[in-house]
């Protein structure tokens, strides 16, 4: 099944605002809540589906990863989509109006909205890691495989993540019964107001430990030291990031872990420059080679290669070298090395090399106003 364009699903132009892009998510997210379309299976996909294309767009970073790339540039680096709608909310909390997605609807429908989306399942989720990973473009140019050292927090390995000293267990909040949210309803001239809030005495969880962890003060992680491989593709650049699902911080007491965001960093090359997957290389040669040409052998990002110098070769002349640059990302094949040709001068020369030099210029073949060479000045100044 081929995806829907995302800027399609929004019916936004692909050089709308983000501003734009949020009223159009916004809009279309009302229209397709499940409350306002209870067991249409229908609503539900589309409702997901704006999420997703919301989700990409609302990123700046995803974003043009989409524009370039496609569906293909998000779904490499671990995108999926949302599963179910309670992913939805509590991704975007903010744009429903604050805690869980709950409120903008009650406002809207007189507070008629399900539980769905407020209550958390369990815990607190953990939050995001961002590490940044410096590569050389030899490491870019074919993919490499790296290890992380990152400290984070894990889950408690004395309640094993409940937070609850052995045996303790939890009692029902009494503040709001177990709910994890606070219901104020408020009469003005305009009609009834429902006000829906997260408790505070549970923190949303509708549970409080009756004995705290001794080792996590009831947190339910710790700290650790942690080791991850990472597989990075070949054609990354600078800025983008490989999302570890899962791999962040351990959340509050079970709730699910973050993220590990790898942010790409480029190393620059002693020798070698990038452009985009090409790569430019500056090659000093003899007058002598320019003239006679040769076949002189040059290096490449992870090894080298066999170039020929053509007889006649001029100073500044780009030489291609397909296939010899950087592996396309998401796609087959791969950039090329554009050898940038600078014929040496020297800045020395010896008497006896002089006077060769002297016989030379005597020949018309070295005058740049011969014939051959199209020589023009002399014509500008008749
Ligand atoms: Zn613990
Ligand atoms: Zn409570």
């Amino acid at each position: 099944m081929t995806k829907k364009d995302y800027y399609e699903i929004l019916g936004v132009g692909r050089n709308s605002s983000n501003d734009e892009i949020k009223s159009a998510y916004r809009k279309l997210a009302m229209k397709y809540h499940p409350d306002r379309n209870p067991g249409n299976k229908e609503a539900e996909e589309s409702f997901k589906e704006c999420a997703e294309a919301y989700e990409v767009l609302s990123d700046p970073q995803k974003r043009s990863r989409y524009d370039q790339f496609g569906h293909q540039g998000v779904n490499q680096t671990g995108f999926s989509g949302f599963d179910n709608i309670n992913d939805i909310f509590s991704h975007f909390g903010d744009i429903f109006g604050g805690f869980g997605g709950g409120s903008i609807f009650d406002e809207i429908f007189g507070g008629g909205s399900s539980q769905r989306g407020r209550r958390r399942s369990q815990g607190i989720p953990g939050s995001d890691l961002k590490i940044s990973l410096k590569l050389t473009y030899e490491e870019i140019a074919d993919g490499v495989e790296k290890t992380l050292k990152i400290k984070k927090f894990k889950p408690c390995s004395s309640c094993g993540g409940t937070g609850a000293k052995s045996g303790s267990g939890y009692v029902t909040c009494s503040v709001c019964n177990g709910q994890g949210q606070v219901r104020q309803v408020s009469h003005s001239i305009f009609g009834q107001f429902v006000n829906v809030s997260e408790c505070h005495n549970c923190n949303g969880e509708g549970k409080i430990i009756r004995d705290k962890c001794p080792n996590c003060g009831g947190d339910g992680r710790e700290k650790t030291d942690e080791t991850i491989n990472v597989k990075v593709p070949a054609g990354v650049s600078e800025g983008q990031y490989i999302p570890l699902k899962g791999k962040g911080n351990a959340g509050v007491r079970g709730g699910h872990a973050g993220d590990l965001l790898v942010f790409i960093e480029e190393e620059k090359h002693k020798y070698f420059i990038r452009d985009n997957d090409d790569i430019i290389f500056n090659f000093n040669i003899s007058i002598m080679d320019a003239i006679l040409g040769a076949d002189v052998v040059v290096p490449t990002l992870n090894s080298k290669a066999k170039l020929k110098i053509e007889p006649g070769t001029q100073s500044g002349s780009i030489l291609r070298m397909r296939d010899k640059g950087i592996r396309h990302l998401n796609s087959g094949g791969r950039g090329d090395q554009l050898v940038r040709i600078h014929v040496f001068i020297p800045k020395k020369i010896s008497a006896k090399e002089k006077n060769l030099l002297k016989e030379l210029m005597k020949s018309d073949n070295f005058n740049p106003e011969s014939k051959d060479a199209k020589g023009f000045f002399k014509s500008m100044f008749d």
